[in-house]
């Protein structure tokens, strides 16, 4: 465990109400606490677009940022029925957005689709949480670099992207199924994905990777033994204030 600046950041997906901003408060007093000890660790949700002005708004902290979790490709306004663009959730309040969710790959989301959404959250200054990730299938046959390779090269265009954008290595067959890659081969690929960023882009610039996937108060302590790994991604246990603080809590234990 490092004192490096980690990410902590809450996919709350389809799930939240108005009543739910006592957990953003919740999540919000601790780590306004936590944060006198020193720890720089930087806290993000992101929530349904239906509360991310009511939260911005309520909330207006430096020290708890909301984001959204998905955008349209283009940037303004157009006929996409139901559909919000970069430009209508940065207007929302929202300062960090989540692109390239496996959840809406396999929706049909492409990767040109994902880049042109990647370059409209640019346009508006966004932070980008963009995923990547092989599924079971690609694991199986031996994939999984060349299939993270190639959601990398196939939707960001330049290295200046690299200031506003923040990877989430999120296995599609570890969300949601209680399921870890071992450590030895998260190293691994956590190395790849910087040195592919590194070498393809010619950067310096080397952006926080964060891992994806099941992350639990449990599991958590294993993740914090590895220094390549910048933060997480953490999807159902962000909707409960106490265990998404019990993961922060753990892994500084
Ligand atoms: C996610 O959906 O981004 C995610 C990581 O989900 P979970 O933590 O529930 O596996």
């Amino acid at each position: 465990m490092t004192n490096n600046l980690k990410y902590f950041i809450g996919n709350w997906k389809m799930f939240g109400n108005h009543s739910s901003l006592k957990i953003v408060y919740q999540i919000h007093q601790f780590c306004k606490k936590f944060k006198k000890q020193g720890k720089k660790n930087k806290i993000v949700l992101c929530v349904p677009n239906t509360l991310i002005s009511f939260f911005s708004k309520k909330l207006k902290s430096k020290i708890v940022y909301i984001g959204g979790q998905n955008c349209h490709h283009q940037e303004n306004f157009g006929p996409y029925t139901g559909s919000v663009s970069a430009t209508m959730l940065k207007n929302s309040g929202a300062k960090y957005v989540i692109l390239g969710h496996s959840e809406n790959r396999a929706e049909g989301e492409t990767k040109q689709m994902i880049k042109n959404k990647i370059q409209s959250a640019m346009n508006q200054k966004l932070n980008i949480i963009f995923c990547i990730g092989e599924t079971l299938g690609e694991k199986k046959s031996g994939k999984t670099y060349s299939v993270i390779r190639n959601q990398i090269r196939g939707s960001i265009k330049r290295k200046a992207f690299f200031k506003k954008i923040i990877i989430a290595y999120e296995p599609v067959w570890s969300i949601g199924s209680g399921k870890i890659p071992q450590t030895i081969e998260l190293k691994k690929i956590f190395k790849f994905i910087k040195n592919e960023i590194r070498k393809k882009y010619n950067t310096k610039n080397i952006p926080a990777v964060l891992y994806g996937g099941s992350v639990s108060t449990k599991n958590i302590k294993v993740f914090s033994l590895i220094p390549e790994i910048d933060g997480f991604l953490i999807g159902g246990a962000s909707q409960s204030s106490k265990k998404f603080i019990d993961i922060i809590k753990n892994y500084y234990k």
